[in-house]
Formats: C-alpha cells, structure tokens, sequence
C-alpha cells in the first residue's frame, strides 16, 4: 500500500474521502481526507473504525453449495444453469436480483444489464429502496429528473438550515459537523429542526417542531400558504420557470396556520415562528432523510418541501435548495445506472423511445419493457411462488425488510437463493443455496456516487482474501456462462464504468438529468486517479456541477419545473386499542445497517450495547416500566425484546427502537420483523417509522 492512499468511505451517503497509512509498527492509520470535498479531513466515529473492522473472522472465503466447499467453476456454472432453466420453464419474470447500496457503480451496472437487457425482466431492486425512493419520485415529479440541486456546500452557505426526519448528528455525523462550525463562523445563521422526538440533532437547533408522527407535508403546505399570503414568493421565477402553481397555492390555502397547529399538533406560535423564519430569512436548506421518505406518503412530502423551495425560488442559488441526504454510500450510483425495478438505465425509464435507445446501445436480445417488482412486492412474489429463483447480493433482507420474518419464511420456500457476500453467516447468507464471496471495501476497485452527486473511487488497499472475488466479475462470469459472452468480456471495473459514462451521453439532448459523458474516455489509469468529481461532467461542465438550475431550467421537456398540489396523509396504520402505540425505527451513531461490519469493532459497540426502546416516562410510568428493565415489543407481524430507556425527548405515544440488530447477535431483536409491509404507492418505499404496537415489561 503506497503512503497516503485515498478511498472512500463505505458506511453512509455523506462519503467522505478516508485516507490510509500504514504506520511504523504495521498497524493501520485511517483518517479523513483534507482533499476530499465532502468532508475536508473530517470523519465521524464509524469511519475513524474502518480499521478495526478488516479482519478476516467471519469472511466467506470460499464459493459454496448447500453448504459444501465448491470451486468457482462449479459455483458459477450452477448459478448460470438454474438460472437459466427457471428462466426456460417459467419465464423471465420468474427470476430476481436483490441488490445493495453497497455495491459500486460498477458492480451495480452489470447487475442491473445483465437482468434487464438479457434476462428480459425488470425485476432487479435493492435496499435503496428502503432510503430515499420517495426522494427520486419527488425529484422526478416535479425536475423532471432525479436531480439533487444542491452542494454540502450549500451548508455554509444558508441563512435559514431546515433538518426534517433527519437525525443529521448521529446518521449523517459528517454534515452536521459541518453545520455545526458554519453556525460557529456565521452566529446570525438559523436552525429549524422537525422531528417528533427529540434527538441529538436539536442540540443546535434554534427552533425545534416536535409535531406529531407523519404530518410534515401540513406543515410545509402551511409555509407554502404563508409565504403567499406574507409576499414571499417568487412570483416572477413562478412565471418563468415553473407549472402548477397556481393550484398548487389553491391547495395550500387551505392550510392556515391554526389548522396547520391543530393537525401537527403543535403550538401555534411554534408553527408561526418557523413561518416567520422563513419569511426573514434569504435564502433556505432544507435537509431531510429518512423521517420523511419512509412514509406511506413519503413522494409527497417530499413534493410539499421542493414546492416551498420553487415557490420561494430558493433552489440553483447558493444556500438554497431541497437536498435529501441519502442513507447509503451509493445508493445514488444505484440510482444511476438503473438499480431500481422502476428505472431502466442511466436514469431512463421504460417509454418505447429509452427503452429502443437502452436496447441499441446494449445490443440487448431480451430488453426489459416494463418495470419490475420493488423490494416489498419481490419478496412477496417470492412468498407467493411467482419467482422462483433470487440472487441477493451485498445486503440482508432476513433483518432490514418490513415483516422481516415473512421474508425470513419466503426464503426458505424459495427454490433457489443465491447470495454474494462478505460475510458467511448473515441471517440471509445461512438461507442460501450457493454463496459467493465477494470483496469487502479495502479489497476492492470502483466508483460510489454519494448525497451531492458527487462520485468517488474507492480503492483496494489490501489483498484479495481466500477465493473472494468482485462483483462485477461473478456477475460477468455467469452472464457468459449464460451465453452473453461478448456484452460481459469485461477485463476491468474502468472498462465498465466507461461503457456506463458512455450510456448516460447516448442520444442525450440535455434532456437527461445525469450525464457523465465526460468521464467515458477515461483510460484505466486516468480513471484509477479519478478525483471527486459532481455530475453533470459533459460538455456544458467539464469539470462537474456543484449547483443545479441555476439557470432556470429543468428536465421536463419544457425546461419547466412542476408544483404539485399536496394533500397530506397521515401514516396509513394507526393505533388501535390492541396496539395503542407507534413503533420509529431508526439509526444510531456508531453502527451501520445490520452490524455485519460496524459489529466487529468493540468501541463502537460500547456506545449501545444491545438492542434499546426509548419511551417516554408517561407511558412507561402505567405499565410499570423502570429504566434499564427489559420489554416485549409486539406487533401483528412479530416481536422483539429490547432494553428500556425512558426518555423525555420521546413524544407520548410513539417509541423508538434501532434497526441495526441480527439474529447473530440477539435471538429477539430484529426491529424489522415488527414493521408492516405498508408502502408508499407512488415510490414502494415501506413505512418503518410509524407501526402501531403493544409494549409491556418482560
Ligand atoms: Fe463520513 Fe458517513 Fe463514513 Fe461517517 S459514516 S465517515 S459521516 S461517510
């Protein structure tokens, strides 16, 4: 390893640059990279770990079927046959892949080709889904492409930083430092936090809106409504580069503050004094995250936040704009090359004109012309017999899907389940037929695309380990193997990061939002040096984009933007009698997903040590729950067993609970087998924050 040695880091969307050295007595350095645009040198708890997290305990090491030791050759000559002969006895559409945002771009974009240009189906999702699906609907909706405007930049920037469902300081520890010294340097900047509970995040809020679990999309309808009643919108970029306002603002009239503090429960001179703030304030960040995509309604609300920020024309200026800080390292990457049931390829969907322009450019026998199955409705259709074969690959579905043990059963029905993995005994690898083992961050090459489009290398910096081996390459090796030799002949993840560059410029007439056209004559060399870099690079930016729209024009084929009128919708399940509560799952500050990785490192595990319920002491006080002792969490769809901590952050009626734990560590605390599997219809991202439950002491 050469010194200095630059990545990124794999944990969440912030992915800051992470710089490694090996020091005198061989033990390994990490710290934040000062180059890197994302963090400036810092790096948050999980990524100051990275290095206690590489050892080799628990790898899979070696391919495997139904249980026994295998070769490569045997491995992926099986996978390619029963692929196959599902493929011939039932169809395409009797086949899956289950991706991750922990995939590289690279990985991710044979993947997504391989099942929807020569396979035929759509039916290739990931647990992207889960993050910010009601974020690419709003973006779509209303850009006309799923377009992040903004920069972190941006941070710094603005007046007025608007966090809503978004614990910033423990899931995205990077951008709140940042906000952190940008309030130090700029003491006149202000900060709104909405968020039910009360969280670490408030500690640097000016005005902290504690409304009620699920109605954000009132209260920026309210906004919206004062904005226009208090001369606060931008009424000539409205009429120049906007459709829809007009009923849009009809719409929002109908929320009145007294009505907006009555809905969200929140109390009147709160709900004006954000109002106000806004009013003030020139220009406006809003930040949001998981409290507002994982809804039953999440593509709204998402629509009631970009809405306030077109009406206002704080969006293509600097400080401005509606920025979703994504939960995945790439999950944006996944975004782009298509990794979603819904999306075909470098941002195109399935209309006759991009599927005929993803065909020709793929030279693809059997191109998908429809969508697939989202993650809840694969899983189903695996339960119901409909697919018959899956490839899971880098993530856990048997932990981190609503009603996690219907999957858990699914799985075991299913006729063959294929997992590639790092690890050889996650809940959903020890339900696998044959297992694969792929490389781990450190051990392999590609690219991520992290919250502000920015796409950066991570590097190998240590050995390929037993047999493991890249994604790109098992994927490429059973597409051969599956006859398409000559569209997988890939030698190196470059050549395919440039087929990919090169797909996003095909017949792109500026009408597609992600263009990297720029970067398609890269040389492996070039590409292996790459630095950060923010998408668009074409043409028009050569050297990237840090703000979007600046010029007033969107994707939609009129250069316009769209407002949408937003009737707001409150979580589909509600308490009953039998479940008088509701269950908020969420993240912690020093694990990651489900620990597979984060689990490993014993200081990161001494923050929170087990599997926890906050509650607040008004509900825990009639159930005879005391700090510390041990409760029961039930829901219809299962139940978990978690510590109590009473606390009054906590808003009455709803409990908190982290989604981070397996089945390898604690036999009942797998938060997600509690979760409904109740989506939103317009992005399929499930509801994990609001399921009715029952808790009692155990
Ligand atoms: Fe940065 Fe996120 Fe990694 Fe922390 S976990 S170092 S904030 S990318």
């Amino acid at each position: 390893m050469s010194a200095g040695h630059c990545t990124t880091c794999p944990y969440c969307g912030v992915g800051c640059g992470v710089t490694l050295e090996r020091r005198a007595d061989g033990a390994l350095a990490v710290s934040g990279d000062a180059q890197h645009p994302a963090n400036q040198g810092r790096l948050c708890v999980k990524g100051s770990a990275l290095g206690e997290t590489l050892d080799l305990a628990g790898r899979l090491l070696h391919p495997q079927i139904d249980g026994r030791r295998a070769g490569w050759d045997e491995a992926l000559e099986q996978v390619a046959q029963r692929f196959g002969q599902v493929i011939e006895q039932h169809g395409p559409q009797a086949v899956a892949f289950y991706a991750s945002g922990q995939l590289l771009t690279e990985d991710y974009y044979v993947a997504n080709k391989l099942m929807k240009g020569f396979i035929g189906a759509a039916n290739i999702d990931t647990n992207s889904r889960l993050c910010m699906a009601s974020a690419v609907v709003g973006y779509k909706r209303a850009f006309g492409g799923d377009a992040v405007p903004c920069s972190y930049q941006d941070i710094e920037l603005a007046d007025l930083v608007i966090l809503t469902g978004s614990n910033t300081a423990w899931a995205h520890p990077v951008v709140y430092q940042r906000l952190v010294k940008a309030r130090q340097q700029r003491p006149q900047m202000r900060v709104v936090v909405i968020d039910p509970r009360e969280t670490a995040t408030c500690d640097i809020a000016d005005l902290h809106l504690a409304l009620r679990p699920g109605s954000d999309a009132a209260l920026f309808n309210g906004a919206l409504h004062w904005l226009a009643r208090h001369d606060g919108l931008d009424r000539r970029f409205l009429r120049r580069h906007a459709e829809g306002a007009e009923a849009t603002l009809a719409s929002a009239a109908q929320w009145p503050p007294e009505r907006v503090a009555e809905f969200c429960r929140l109390p009147m001179a709160a709900v004006t004094a954000f109002f106000d703030l806004l009013s003030e304030a020139d220009n406006w960040l809003t930040l949001y995250s998981m409290g507002i995509n994982q809804s039953s309604s999440g593509a709204d609300k998402c629509n009631a936040i970009i809405n306030l920020h077109l009406a206002g024309g704080r969006i293509g200026k600097a400080g401005c704009g509606p920025f979703s800080i994504t939960g995945q390292p790439n999950a944006m990457g996944g975004r782009e090359v298509g990794g979603l049931a819904n999306q075909l390829a470098a941002h195109m969907g399935f209309s006759a004109s991009d599927t005929d322009r993803v065909r020709r450019f793929w030279q693809a026998p059997h191109i998908a012309r429809q969508p697939g199955l989202n993650a809840v409705e694969l899983f189903q259709a695996i339960a119901s017999g409909q697919v018959k074969a899956v490839w899971i690959m880098g993530t856990n579905p048997a932990v981190s899907l609503p009603d996690a043990d219907a999957v858990r059963q699914a799985l075991k029905r299913c006729p063959l389940v294929v997992v590639s993995e790092v690890m050889a005994a996650t809940d959903t690898a020890e339900l696998a037929h044959i297992r694969l083992p792929a490389l781990a961050w450190g051990e392999k090459e590609g690219s991520v695309t992290n919250s502000e489009r920015c796409i950066s290398r991570q590097r190998a910096f240590l050995p390929a380990p037993g047999e493991a081996r890249a994604d790109w390459w098992i994927l490429s090796q059973v597409a051969q193997r599956m006859g398409h030799g000559a569209a997988f002949a890939y030698r190196h993840p470059a050549e395919i990061f440039a087929e990919h560059a090169a797909l996003s410029g095909f017949e792109n007439q500026g009408t597609r939002a992600f263009d990297i056209s720029g970067l398609a004559t890269l040389t492996p060399a070039q590409w292996y040096r790459m630095a950060p870099v923010q998408w668009p690079v074409n043409a028009q930016h050569p050297a990237g984009c840090r703000r979007l729209f600046a010029d007033g024009r969107f994707f939609h084929a009129d250069g316009k933007a769209r407002l949408l009128p937003i009737a707001p919708q409150l979580p589909k399940n509600a308490p009953s009698a039998a479940y008088p509560l509701v269950l908020n799952t969420g993240r912690i500050r020093d694990q990651w997903h489900t620990m597979t990785r984060t689990g490993k490192a014993a200081r990161l595990m001494r923050h929170l040590s087990e599997p926890f319920c906050e509650i607040h002491p008004q509900d825990a006080a009639p159930l005879g729950i005391d700090h510390r002792c041990l409760v029961r969490l039930d829901t219809p769809h299962g139940w978990m067993l978690a510590r109590a901590q009473i606390n009054p952050g906590q808003q009455r009626g709803s409990l908190f609970a982290p989604m981070h734990w397996n089945g390898q560590f604690t036999a009942q605390g797998r938060v997600d087998s509690l979760i409904p599997p109740v989506v939103d219809p317009d992005s399929g991202q499930p509801e994990s924050k609001h399921a009715p439950v029952r808790v009692s002491r155990w």
